[in-house]
């Protein structure tokens, strides 16, 4: 069977004749890629470079069963009962302490617990926006982020950062909130510079804007230390009171230890964590105990600190050995920065005409799956650029993903072939 037909079909046609009422009119703006990303794993033969999933080899998974089975064992009631919204109090009492800095102070207050990164950004948009409301993103965009978001119908204003010209205040100001990926964007894979945090940051402040840092990527750095949060920076302006600022950050277990916890959080104001809380109990009333339990186990044995070490050799070798291969196989279609963190390197066509909504359909014959920009744009419009992983797969993989995706360049010049 091609690959091709063995991933998820779209969703059904909004004008198909029917006695049934009709779906919600944002269905019919969406797409299904990450649908495609999520099954390409289990389509034969297909290499996987699309999503931004971890190598499964590094998931601890010896500790993590003697961990499930000691908080089944030892409490029952609280991993197999409902919790509070808010999370598990000594996972929220953990996560303050693990994020409370010199100049930030937090306190259970400041911290909610989610069902992994996903949940954290649709609440925020149920407790931030009014249907049409303005967000303002950096752009690219996480695509998961602009579908959390679709049912709100926002509109957007795109922050470019890199702009020698961009203008903090003019962005934010205006904007229901603002969202951010600072480390390793998700695409891009790009670093924010203190100096664009700084000027945020201080925007934010000055226009009373809410300023998303999702930050899921921040361990995950290659070369060089890490930078300041922006939560960090913002908490300098009033040192040693608990946080009340404007910047909501966000964290998650997925890519640290893995994704299949669900386990994810947000820092931020006690008023926002309050509102958060009543929009969770429309979602899903708790995030499940048993692995909040594991989660703060695994924090308190330190297991995060004793794998990272292994992920990030891990990581760093894959990341070098799709930047040598794309080298030798796709420098003439394509140009690209290699990343200092993260998981993707994000590839830019040499020709201005490049549509890799296009592309894709010849990648996936040639047996190897790719983002295309197009859904890490709101418009749709931005068709020029891939998204590429480099986490999942091994050296020799990677190497064949980019043979195949040169094959799916030519094939795209000359179809014939
Ligand atoms: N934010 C960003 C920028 C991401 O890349 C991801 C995962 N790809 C998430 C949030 C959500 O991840 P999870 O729900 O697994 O925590």
């Amino acid at each position: 069977m091609p690959a091709s037909q063995a991933l998820p079909q779209r969703i059904p046609s909004m004008t198909q004749q029917s006695q049934r009422p009709a779906f919600a009119g944002w269905l019919s703006t969406t797409n299904d890629i990450t649908r495609t990303f999520l099954a390409a794993n289990r389509v034969p033969g297909l290499i996987n470079m699309a999503g931004g999933l971890p190598e499964p080899a590094t998931f601890p998974t010896a500790e993590l069963a003697a961990i499930a089975a000691d908080a089944v064992r030892d409490h029952a009631p609280e991993v197999l009962g409902y919790g509070p919204a808010e999370g598990l109090p000594e996972l929220r009492d953990a996560l303050a302490r693990r994020f409370s800095s010199r100049d930030l102070t937090l306190t259970r207050e400041n911290v909610f617990v989610t069902s992994a990164g996903m949940q954290g950004l649709d609440l925020v948009g149920k407790v931030l926006l009014e249907p049409g409301q303005l967000i303002a993103c950096q752009y690219p965009t996480y695509l998961g982020a602009l579908d959390a978001w679709r049912p709100r119908s926002p509109t957007y204003r795109n922050l470019v950062i890199d702009d020698p010209a961009f203008d903090a205040f003019s962005a934010l100001d205006g904007a229901q909130f603002a969202y951010t990926v600072p480390n390793f964007s998700n695409p891009t894979g790009k670093l924010v510079s203190v100096e664009t945090r700084q000027a945020l940051v201080d925007a934010a402040h000055r226009t009373g804007t809410w300023l998303v840092e999702d930050d899921p990527y921040g361990t995950l750095h290659y070369d060089g230390k890490p930078l300041p949060r922006m939560i960090d920076l913002s908490a300098r302006t009033n040192p040693g009171a608990p946080y009340a600022g404007p910047v909501v950050y966000m964290g998650t277990l997925s890519k640290e230890i893995a994704p299949g916890l669900r386990v994810g959080w947000v820092i931020a104001a006690p008023a926002f964590i309050e509102a958060l809380a009543m929009a969770k109990l429309g979602a899903d009333l708790c995030t499940s105990g048993l692995t909040q339990r594991i989660a703060l186990a695994a924090i308190e044995a330190g297991l995060l600190e004793k794998i990272q070490p292994t992920i990030l050799d891990t990581y760093r070798q894959r990341r070098d050995a799709l930047c040598a291969a794309m080298r030798e196989h796709l420098s003439d279609w394509l140009e690209w920065e290699v990343p200092v963190g993260g998981m993707f390197v994000w590839a830019v066509g040499r020709d201005p005409s490049l549509n890799t909504d296009d592309l894709l359909k010849h990648a996936m014959a040639a047996g190897v799956c790719v983002a295309p920009s197009s859904v890490f744009d709101a418009t749709g419009m931005n068709r020029r650029a891939l998204r590429i992983n480099f986490t999942l797969n091994d050296a020799s993989r990677l190497a064949e993903g980019a043979k195949r995706l040169a094959r799916a360049f030519e094939a795209m010049r000359d179809p014939k072939k």
